[in-house]
């Protein structure tokens, strides 16, 4: 039943999520990290985390149970969820990650804003990828970077994104390498 092996990063589709968009976003984590990432499912819903008043779900809650349900071999795991997300302070996120640990998701609900994914999935796409870039290089301890085309910078607004690249930058990269070493290493 089994079958997660070890030094993955998985990718745990919440609910239905489109097969072409999971395969754009393994594509873009395996050339960023350099790990094999499997698609796995991991959580059927998320009523446990849905937020009566905000009508959004909250993220944090969302984590804890992804790291609770992955193998305990897997290394990284990002869940992709249609849903709108908020940790209390912010009126929504596009994701949220344990920095420096195991789980990661990122939301699709607002990556559509202004685009129309029938004519240009492309755009759509390159979004979703950056996110999802962006949540895992925090699993791998990677903070928030000031170099506006780094994919770790902070995105306020989807303009933000757009205007990233899907790169790491030399510094982040660096920063990266010494982790997986770390990682690595360690056993
Ligand atoms: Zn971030
Ligand atoms: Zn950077």
């Amino acid at each position: 039943m089994n079958t997660q092996s070890s030094h993955n990063i998985i990718v745990s589709p919440i609910e239905h999520i489109d097969m072409e968009l999971l395969n754009q976003i393994v594509g873009g984590l395996m050339t960023v990290f350099d790990f094999p990432v499997q698609i796995i499912h991991l959580v059927d819903n998320l009523e446990f985390a849905f937020d009566r008043q905000r009508r959004q779900y909250h993220s944090t809650a969302i984590l804890e149970v992804l790291d609770r349900e992955a193998s305990s071999s897997a290394l990284k795991v990002l869940g992709v969820t249609k849903h709108d997300l908020f940790i209390p302070i912010l009126t929504h996120v596009y994701g949220e990650a344990q920095l420096g640990g195991r789980a990661s998701i990122i939301s699709l609900y607002r990556l559509r804003e202004g685009i129309s994914y029938r004519d240009n999935p492309k755009e759509y796409y390159s979004r979703v990828v950056k996110e999802a870039i962006h949540e895992i290089g925090h699993t791998f301890n990677l903070r928030h970077c000031d170099d506006p085309r780094c994919i770790m910078h902070y995105c306020r607004s989807i303009k933000d994104v757009d205007r990233k690249s899907t790169h790491l930058c030399r510094y982040c990269r660096t920063l990266l390498e010494d982790e997986i070493k770390r990682l690595m290493g360690g056993k």
